[in-house]
């Protein structure tokens, strides 16, 4: 499926900064996590059980538990909104999607997220809203003016949404604040063989592309890998619960972030040189099967190729550029690009092969690859089945 060029004229954009919160707003921070966990399963559980006797999908507002849970009224009454308003998109994309969505589950201190998200509200003209930025803070609701690290601010014309907070495992507070702005609409680039990428999914490359280039392997990242399996077994071999054990969990928590960090600056960067050159990138519809066997086999950059593509997408679309998706099942890797000859016998191991058709050499990813930004291009113009020459 081509995708035409987003020319929606609203655009979102978040900043993400660090929050240095005093032990008292930390302390209310923990309350609206632990608050807005416990709104959650009693709304779940009470939506369950109304439905199972009365066959009738129904979730109560906060206010309806604020009288059973008075410390519900000590957080942010607008942060139990957007718990509110989350459940029940949950439910809506669980009904109307139900192969890729799940069925809300309940949450726990251990394995979620601590974080809860606000809308901003704007009063009357001119009278402000309970979200904004002061100089070196934030102000939000019930918490007052956070100490907050402002590296980036948001220009004088975008419009404040949402403000989440965040607390990471290793325990620092984050704060996504998320802008809405208009962006003139961009004219859509005509993309040519010459001008188009096509990108093919490596294991040990993280993507070959039809030029036969692969990106620049991020040796640090296989670092920080190592030195992480060497601090877990460290860790193993710790006693449960003693103090080393805490400081070391505490390190690793750490180590975790910081790759974490890695990936997503190398994927920023690697998706922005992309879009900034070329015209069109063409890639294969991600086989979620496939992904989830090639993670198994443990490669550091697996997590980041979704994100990747994601990037890619949205660098490529604001500039008015085609991404385009090929079909999960078009044969990528065992169509020969000269001659369009379907090997179906090629070993799924072999690198380099010759193709018994032509008797054209193929390196196996850029072959992909070529096949992708060909089938791509004839998509987007649809023309499928006649080759097109540069
Ligand atoms: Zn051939």
């Amino acid at each position: 499926m081509a995708r035409k060029p987003d020319n929606k004229s609203v655009r979102n954009t978040t900043i993400k900064v660090r929050l240095d919160p005093t032990p008292a707003q930390a302390e209310l921070f923990e309350k609206t996590f632990g608050c807005c966990r416990y709104l959650w399963n009693q709304m779940l559980a009470d939506e369950e059980r109304f439905y199972n006797e009365t066959n009738v999908h129904f979730i109560p507002t906060p206010a309806k538990y604020k009288a059973g849970a008075p410390f519900l009224k000590e957080v942010d009454s607008g942060a139990l909104a957007t718990v509110h308003q989350n459940l029940r998109m949950a439910f809506q994309h669980f009904f109307d999607n139900p192969s890729a969505y799940r069925h809300p589950t309940f949450k726990t201190k251990k394995r979620s997220k601590n974080s809860y998200t606000v809308y901003c509200q704007y009063y009357a003209a001119g009278k402000g809203s309970n979200i904004y930025l002061t100089e070196n803070g934030i102000r939000l609701p019930k918490v007052g003016v956070v100490k907050a690290r402002l590296y980036r601010k948001p220009l004088h014309w975008w419009m404040l949404k949402t403000a989440t907070v965040t607390k990471t495992p290793s325990g620092k507070y984050f704060c996504s604040l998320m802008f809405a702005y208009a962006a003139k609409p961009v004219a859509p680039v005509q993309p040519t063989p010459k001008t188009t990428l096509g990108l093919n999914y490596s294991l040990s490359h993280f993507y070959v592309d039809s030029n036969g280039h692969t990106p620049d392997p991020p040796h640090w990242l296989a670092q920080s890998q190592k030195k992480l399996s060497a601090m877990q077994q460290k860790l193993c071999r710790m006693q449960c619960g003693s103090h080393n054990y805490e400081q070391q969990l505490r390190k690793i928590q750490r180590l975790h972030e910081h790759i974490a960090n890695q990936r997503k600056d190398f994927v920023h960067k690697e998706s922005r040189r992309i879009a900034n050159v070329w015209d069109a990138v063409c890639v294969k519809e991600t086989d979620l099967a496939a992904m989830a066997r090639t993670i198994k086999l443990g490669n550091v950059l697996d997590a980041g190729y979704g994100k990747f593509r994601v990037c890619l997408q949205y660098k490529l679309e604001q500039q008015g550029k085609p991404y385009i998706v090929v079909d999960k099942y078009f044969p990528s890797a065992k169509a020969c690009n000269r001659c369009g000859a379907v090997h179906d016998a090629l070993a799924p191991d072999a690198k380099r092969w010759r193709c018994p058709a032509c008797g054209a050499v193929h390196d196996r990813g850029r072959n992909a690859a070529e096949n992708l930004r060909d089938q791509g291009l004839a998509q987007y113009y649809g023309t499928e089945g006649q080759r097109i020459s540069a």
